[in-house]
């Protein structure tokens, strides 16, 4: 089963692509970079062992499985990682990686097919014991029929797109006249963002806190959690912080999450890494939403708490090694807090911004990490996600935590264009967020008082 790895192609961009070249020096693994024709400046192509242009549209470039399965043959790799978005999560890619004889960095094929339709999990999971929301088993396709399940349930209820991420496709309905016209524009979304029209409908949860547990499993069926992350903090039900672990989490609800997705993980025989999410309700209930079969932009809190290395893991799993560590051995030690720094300008509406860097001035000091591919003089492409990187800060404590926020986020200083720095001041400056008191409501509401 085990199989070498000494070569690597990363089919991803910026700081993601950055994060795994660095796993795979420490590792000793080379590295080989596919970039589109906007990312010739990236700071990940110039660090990488070798690098390959892939010319044409620069969206295309990291989505065309045929000519980066030939890149990486051609160039003698064993193995693709695929980072987050773009073909981390095509089942599609990873059997032709497999067919290819490349091995595909993540979990099985059948496990990215489940996971990938958020219907179909919520039933996998439910069958197993995991607590869901009370909606629809298969998908809506009558308006009609949609309200009276609506209706059913009883309002709020939330219409989602099985497919969709990223907290596109969703629309919550709070009385039965709102539900033809969000039924409607939830399906145009997931037609236009995911290609499938496939909605659910299921119960929503008033101010919950969205709880997801980090998996790490071998291929013999050794499974560890390494805790949980609190990413309540969020703008239309996309995460802007993310805190390891959560500041105010009951320690028996704690305790109930990793039970419930281990004992998950173990009957489908998930391997890889992946992470469970959850809802937690106001009364401490639990629900299962989604599995995400991918490392995630917020692993670096959970590595910073455990000294977990989440990617390098993954690696050795995917080269057949069995986990080096057993539950027991895994201490969690302090908070860390991870704030997504994003291209958009906060005082107009979050419009994605783009320029050069001018000037940069980056924190460091104690417990301050920087993931990033951002260097002065460095010219933004347009076309892709703002998230230009992210700062992860650690501390024994809460408080402390809070505070070396502060520091850091005072400490960076991106000039060029707008970015959302100046919102995490507002963020860590608030009385509520520094008490551990959030919601997922919470930064849409406060969004008022920061502008
Ligand atoms: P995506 O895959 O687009 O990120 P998720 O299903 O993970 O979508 O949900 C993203 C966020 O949307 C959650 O963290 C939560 O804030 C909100 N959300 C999703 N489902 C519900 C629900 N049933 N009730 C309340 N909020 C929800």
């Amino acid at each position: 089963m085990k199989q070498k790895i000494s070569k690597i192609l990363i089919a991803n961009r910026g700081e993601i692509a950055l994060r795994i070249i660095r796993a795979c020096k420490e590792l000793e693994i080379k590295t080989v970079v596919v970039f589109s024709e906007v990312d010739v400046e990236g700071v990940w192509v110039a660090k990488a062992d070798e690098c390959y242009p892939i010319m044409g549209n620069p969206i295309e470039a990291y989505l065309n499985y045929e000519r980066i399965i030939s890149m990486a043959k051609k160039a003698n790799c064993d193995a693709i990682h695929p980072g987050y978005g773009f073909l981390s999560e095509s089942a599609e890619f990873a059997r032709a990686c497999e067919e290819n004889g490349l091995i595909f960095i993540g979990p099985k094929p059948e496990h990215i097919e489940l996971f990938g339709d958020k219907m179909a999990s919520k039933v996998a999971m439910k069958k197993i014991g995991v607590p869901v929301l009370e909606g629809t088993d298969t998908p809506v396709v009558d308006v009609k029929e949609g309200e009276k399940i609506a209706k059913e349930i009883g309002f709020p209820v939330i219409i989602k797109a099985a497919f969709g991420g990223g907290g596109r496709g969703m629309r919550i309905v709070k009385q039965a006249k709102e539900f033809s016209k969000m039924f409607e524009s939830a399906t145009n979304e997931a037609v236009k963002y995911f290609g499938k029209g496939d909605v659910f409908i299921e119960k929503y949860v008033e101010n919950p806190r969205h709880i997801e547990v980090q998996i790490v499993a071998d291929k013999y069926g050794n499974i560890v959690h390494l805790g949980e992350r609190d990413c309540s903090i969020q703008r239309r039900h996309q995460k802007v912080i993310e805190i390891a672990p959560s500041p105010l989490l009951n320690d028996a609800v704690r305790k109930e999450l990793y039970r419930v997705s281990i004992k998950a993980m173990f009957r489908l025989g998930y391997e890889s890494v992946g992470t469970v999410e959850f809802l937690v309700d106001e009364q401490d209930n639990i629900y299962f939403i989604e599995m995400n079969t991918r490392v995630q932009v917020e692993h670096p809190v959970t590595e910073t708490i455990t000294g977990v290395d989440i990617i390098q893991r993954m690696i050795e799993i995917a080269g057949g090694d069995k986990l080096k560590f057993l539950q027991e051995e895994i201490k969690f030690r302090g908070y860390s807090i991870e704030f997504r720094i994003n291209s958009e300008d906060p005082q107009n509406n979050f419009m994605p911004t783009a320029g050069t860097v001018t000037k940069y001035l980056t924190p460091g000091g104690p417990g301050v990490r920087l993931d990033t591919s951002l260097y002065a003089g460095y010219e933004l492409p347009t076309c892709y996600d703002s998230m230009l990187g992210k700062l992860i800060v650690w501390s024994l404590d809460w408080e402390g935590a809070v505070k070396k926020a502060k520091r850091a986020l005072d400490e960076f200083y991106i000039e060029g264009f707008k970015t959302n720095i100046v919102l995490h001041r507002e963020i860590v400056r608030d009385d509520e967020f520094r008490a551990g008191k959030f919601n997922t409501g919470y930064l849409d509401s406060k969004m008022e008082k920061f502008n």
